[in-house]
């Protein structure tokens, strides 16, 4: 099965390869194997955002294992934590990977803090989506600009909104196949991962802090708490995303 991004591609033929795709990557359980399959699949430019999270860790270390052509880029939304900074030096460091920084537009951002506050999206869903779409949703578009394939580290078990990523599914907003490799991993696969590879990983998940986003929409959660509960903790629990992740899909049956 081979896909490219040619522009008069038909939307039915990305679902299909998608649909392909997912039960491919479905039938085999190492990561490896799976990075092996999008990349031999998809012709075109591969993108993988990352959020330094142990998720994209894992999938980092198997992109250079693996050497696959993979452009890894994170988004610097102005407001991370300063081990998240860190963790990006790490690990380019470590694996001798470029991790390209996308920041927001300046005058975007200023416009923005001008009018809510330097605070304001902690006023309304509406104030924070804002925010969130300029520090990040701008910004991932324009990482995503010209890419076949978008990998990400989202599990089924993170929350209740992402219980049925697919492994792989067409996204019709950005026009690529949308790639979840590690989407059926339980917490326990990926720490045992995490461990045996001796992974660098975010020194907040130590404290407490299984989800890291922006520092400040992001705690620590109490024992018992669902693994996103600490991010935006003063919405409501369902539907908590930032805009990245949300869109609607044309979801490749299991
Ligand atoms: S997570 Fe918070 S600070 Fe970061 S972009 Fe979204 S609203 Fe803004």
């Amino acid at each position: 099965m081979a896909w490219g991004n040619q522009p008069a591609r038909a939307l039915t033929d990305g679902v299909e390869a998608a649909r392909v795709l997912h039960l491919e990557m479905a039938s085999s359980g190492d990561l490896s194997l799976r990075l092996d399959l999008l990349a031999s699949a998809i012709k075109g430019r591969i993108a993988f955002s990352t959020s330094l999270g142990i998720e994209d860790q894992a999938i980092l270390h198997a992109i250079a294992a693996s050497g696959a052509a993979i452009d890894v880029f994170t988004l610097d939304t102005g407001r991370l934590f300063p081990e998240t900074i860190d963790t990006i030096a790490e690990s380019e460091a470590r694996y001798g990977i470029k991790i390209r920084v996308l920041a927001p537009e300046a005058g975007e951002v200023e416009a923005l803090v001008a009018r809510d506050g330097v605070l304001g999206f902690r006023n309304s869903i509406e104030a924070r989506k804002s925010c969130c779409h300029v520090r990040k949703v701008v910004p991932l578009k324009r990482g995503l600009e010209g890419a076949a394939g978008w990998v990400t580290g989202l599990r089924r078990g993170q929350s209740g909104g992402r219980a049925d990523v697919p492994f792989a599914a067409w996204d019709e907003a950005f026009k690529l196949i949308k790639l979840n490799p590690i989407a059926d991993w339980p917490l326990e696969t990926l720490e045992a991962y995490i461990q045996e590879h001796a992974i660098p990983v975010n020194p907040l998940h130590a404290n407490g802090f299984p989800s890291i986003g922006c520092a400040p929409c992001t705690r620590a959660i109490r024992p018992g708490e669902d693994i996103r509960a600490g991010r935006w903790w003063w919405e409501s629990d369902w539907g908590k995303e930032c805009g990245l992740h949300d869109r609607p899909r044309a979801v490749a049956a299991e």
